[in-house]
């Protein structure tokens, strides 16, 4: 039997890097897989149905919560954001790593069902730094740069509820903390039972 895959939960405030960060992550680790979740968000320039999200109404979304399809969801910014779990749960049987990037509302309730999941939280090194990269990135309206600003704070609150936290000052540097944290788990022993009765068999 294979040894079960890492689900890897990445959070933080948005304009940290966390999109960046990911997409550097499946770039090294050929065995890491992404979790594309499902939102009532309209798509941003450049963004593609079924590579960033999946764009649903919010009927469709309605319909995925009352067939109990979504491992976790949450209303962020006014949108309905959520993950499938179906795809989640056959990579990881498959010894398959996860990754999801969602928000901690998303992330405590994976916790509950899933605690042997790694919880990273990604800081900006700056709230001034913050503000600058969401300005910068030129996606969003004035509205929900500042709603996303203001909501910041108080997610950074939250950064007691997971595992590690690693600072977004240079991705390069973020990825490669974020690599050992993936092979530090990987050697973890509660991780490690199929692999021990195969060397003592
Ligand atoms: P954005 O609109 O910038 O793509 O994402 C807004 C926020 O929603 C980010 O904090 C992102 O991590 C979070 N998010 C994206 N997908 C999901 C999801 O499936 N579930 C939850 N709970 N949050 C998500």
């Amino acid at each position: 039997m294979a040894q079960q895959g890492i689900l890897i939960v990445l959070s933080g405030p948005s304009g940290t890097g966390k999109g960046t960060i990911c997409r550097e992550l499946l770039r090294n680790y050929p065995n890491l897989h992404y979790s594309i979740s499902a939102t009532t968000r309209s798509p941003r320039l450049g963004e593609t149905n079924g590579v960033n999200y999946w764009f649903t109404s919010k009927d469709d979304f309605q319909n995925m919560i009352s067939r109990d399809e979504l491992l976790e969801w949450a209303e962020v910014y006014g949108n309905y954001y959520g993950t499938p779990c179906r795809y989640v749960s056959e990579l990881l049987d498959s010894g398959k790593d996860v990754v999801l990037e969602i928000d901690t509302q998303g992330a405590m309730q994976v916790k509950k069902k899933f605690p042997q999941g790694v919880f990273i939280y990604i800081v900006p090194p700056s709230m001034e730094e913050l503000a600058d990269r969401i300005h910068k990135r030129g996606t969003d309206s004035l509205e929900s740069i500042k709603r996303r600003l203001s909501c910041a704070s108080a997610e950074m609150n939250k950064i007691n509820s997971y595992n590690y936290v690693v600072v977004n000052d240079e991705v390069p540097v973020a990825v490669s903390k974020i690599g050992a944290i993936i092979v530090a788990e990987k050697c973890n022993v509660s991780r490690s039972s199929e692999l021990l009765k195969q060397i003592c068999k």
